[in-house]
């Protein structure tokens, strides 16, 4: 399906995108609104949003996301009008719903999944416990693996119905395009300060450098002069 067509489909997948964003509505906003928006990376692409622009593109394959599971893959078939496809298994397998627990008795507090997380569903502080906030957890898994001290856990939760499926899938992508948006400006503030301490030390060489060379004329002119 042609990129503009999108918004007057009638596939079955569409009753999934009802409330997807208003126009300008492209391809890549079409199949983004379909996939689960757990930002996993199992697709291969950092997160929903980049894989979905990669189907859009032609440069990805539409069965790579797992959480999609048979009806997410269906939906993303039907957007691009095309047949639906199993999920390709090199990207791994579709699992039940779950969340991420941490066993805070044996949390350090070393924040390193705080940083993992994607949608900032863990709270906690340097040194200080850390505790998952269930509700808006995308069952990502992906601060399991920095844990230092495993205490992080999947636990099973009831598949929920489509209706809050797609609030919850609307709420993540905020979430993460936010925590994307301030990740940026940190990165930014970060490559501003090293660029204006590279200027300061600049300048601190060239103050040192003049210093020294008016030292030695100085001490030339002591040297006639006596
Ligand atoms: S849910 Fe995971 S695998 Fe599926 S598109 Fe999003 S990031 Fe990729
Ligand atoms: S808490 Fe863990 S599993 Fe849940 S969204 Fe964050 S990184 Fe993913
Ligand atoms: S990565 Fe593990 S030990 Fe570190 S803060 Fe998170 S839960 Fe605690």
């Amino acid at each position: 399906m042609r990129e503009g067509a999108v918004r007057h489909g009638h596939s079955p997948a569409w009753n999934f995108v009802v409330n997807a964003p208003p126009a300008p509505f492209s391809l890549a906003d079409a199949i983004d609104a379909v996939l689960p928006q757990t930002q996993c990376g199992k697709c291969g692409y950092a997160g929903c949003r980049p894989y979905a622009e990669a189907i859009a593109a032609g440069a990805a394959d539409i069965n790579q996301c797992p959480p999609a599971g048979e009806e997410g893959l269906s939906a993303i078939a039907a957007v691009l009008g095309v047949p639906p496809k199993a999920l390709d298994p090199r990207f791994g397998s579709s699992k039940t719903a779950a969340v991420a627990l941490i066993e805070e008795e044996k949390c350090i507090g070393c924040t390193l999944c705080i940083q993992a997380c994607p949608v900032d569903a863990i709270v906690g502080a340097a040194k200080l416990m850390h505790t998952v906030m269930t509700s808006i957890c995308t069952g990502c898994e992906l601060c399991i693996p920095p844990c230092p001290v495993d205490c992080i856990r999947m636990e099973a939760v009831a598949t929920p119905g489509r209706v809050a499926r797609y609030a919850a899938a609307s709420a993540a992508r905020s979430r993460f395009e936010a925590r994307n948006r301030r990740v940026e400006r940190a990165r930014e503030e970060a490559a501003l300060s090293l660029a204006a301490a590279r200027v300061a030390s600049a300048e601190n060489k060239k103050k040192q450098t003049i210093a020294r060379a008016l030292e030695r004329a100085r001490l030339r002119l002591t040297n006639r002069k006596s």
